[in-house]
């Protein structure tokens, strides 16, 4: 099946659906995490206490970055031409599930997906960890491999090969990681040229 006849389709938020505006190296000095080390991966493994409260600086620090969120190049032109073609559009994000529905209404994409499709770090696994695809795929009824995962990272290519779904890569220039990567498109508004051609 070719990409343009995919009928599912799931999106990271940052960096794909929105430009990029985290700072993940002023998050990690702010929280003293390692700069090596995963800020989720991190997290979990504090003695609960001094998770909660850092967890608690993250959530704040975000919603700051939600309501100031911009859309990525084409990104609302792509999810709606898909919406008007009948498919099923998810979003799999490692910001929290109540931030992600603050950033989509932000950028004008809110219409474009079900809450309950919209799964953050509190309803799966982070990325790379497939689990996140696997259950919207359960959730829809489909096979994995009928899913495309668009997004702008390694993270969400793995989590595409470990799940047997699809990776679309957007928002590089260049494609670091072609061995991971089904599509590369510079951005979405090239995707969706690409899929309405
Ligand atoms: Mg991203």
């Amino acid at each position: 099946m070719s990409l343009a006849d995919a009928r599912h389709w799931v999106f990271d938020m940052d960096g794909t659906l929105t430009l990029a505006v985290h700072d993940f190296p002023a998050i990690k000095r702010a929280l003293d995490i390692p700069q090596d080390d995963d800020i989720l991966h991190h997290l979990a493994a504090l003695p609960a206490d001094e998770a909660a409260s850092k967890r608690a600086w993250l959530l704040d620090h975000e919603r700051e970055l939600a309501h100031a969120a911009t859309p990525a190049p084409g990104a609302s032109e792509l999810l709606h031409m898909l919406r008007d073609r009948g498919c099923r559009l998810g979003v799999l994000t490692r910001n929290a599930h109540e931030l992600a529905l603050v950033t989509l209404q932000a950028v004008g994409m809110g219409d474009c997906f079900a809450s309950d499709d919209i799964l953050g770090r509190d309803e799966a696994p982070p990325k790379p960890d497939p689990g996140g695809l696997l259950h919207l795929a359960d959730k829809w009824s489909i096979e994995p491999s009928e899913l495309v995962m668009v997004g702008d990272f390694r993270f969400d290519l793995e989590c595409a090969k470990a799940a047997g779904a699809r990776g679309v890569l957007v928002n590089l220039p260049e494609n670091p990681w072609p061995e991971l990567t089904d599509l590369h498109a510079r951005d979405c508004l090239t995707l969706r040229q690409l899929l309405s051609g």
